[in-house]
């Protein structure tokens, strides 16, 4: 168990009262992860997260202009054979934090955000763990599905054997079903054709 001064360091939080006081502030830090954070079976592995950000007044009321940039490594499980594969991942970001407004959960809802608007984050609390970010830009640097190789020959759907490893028995049957379904479509066609 970590003490509680170890996990309340305010150098892990966007503290937009210091913004006000002293101008644009720059925080950088490594943050550990753990997968169950994530909440996705693809992640084995993560790495701990190199976050950076700039983080200055905005032109409106409570706005805040965020640049930053996220790096880790992890492991994921592909989707098509079902492997661990080392993945990297560096990406840019950049945020608009707004004030949330104060308005009935019913109204809410109905509020759009229009296009240039994508980016923005609303807040209640003045201060924004970095934590926040980092796990956002983990999710978003993952792919939906995760692939170890773009053409990954995954499983073998009879006997599940790794066909990047090996080749099975079962492999032409398959291969002569799919043969079979293109045929059918090319007769297809040629009938729609004459
Ligand atoms: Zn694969
Ligand atoms: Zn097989």
């Amino acid at each position: 168990m970590l003490a509680k001064s170890a996990m309340s360091d305010p150098r892990d939080f966007i503290n937009f009262d210091e913004i006000d006081k002293d101008g644009p502030q720059s925080y950088s830090r490594t943050i550990s992860v753990s997968p169950s954070e994530l909440q996705r079976d693809e992640i084995v592995n993560v790495g701990p997260v190199a976050i950076k950000a700039a983080v200055q007044k905005g032109s409106r009321p409570g706005e805040y202009l965020v640049e930053g940039s996220a790096s880790f490594t992890a492991d994921l499980m592909c989707a098509r054979c079902l492997e661990p594969y080392p993945f990297a991942s560096s990406s840019t970001f950049h945020l608009r934090f707004h004030p949330r407004p104060e308005v009935p959960q019913r109204q809410e809802e109905e509020i759009e955000i229009a296009p240039d608007e994508l980016d923005v984050e609303f807040y209640t609390g003045r201060q924004i763990p970095l934590r926040h970010l980092a796990l956002e830009q983990i999710q978003l640097s993952i792919p939906m599905k995760p692939l170890c190789r773009e053409d990954c020959l995954g499983l073998c759907p009879t006997c599940g054997t790794n066909r990047n490893r090996e080749v099975c028995a079962c492999v032409e049957a398959v291969a002569d079903e799919r043969w079979g379904a293109l045929s059918e479509i090319r007769q297809a066609i040629k009938k729609r054709e004459s």
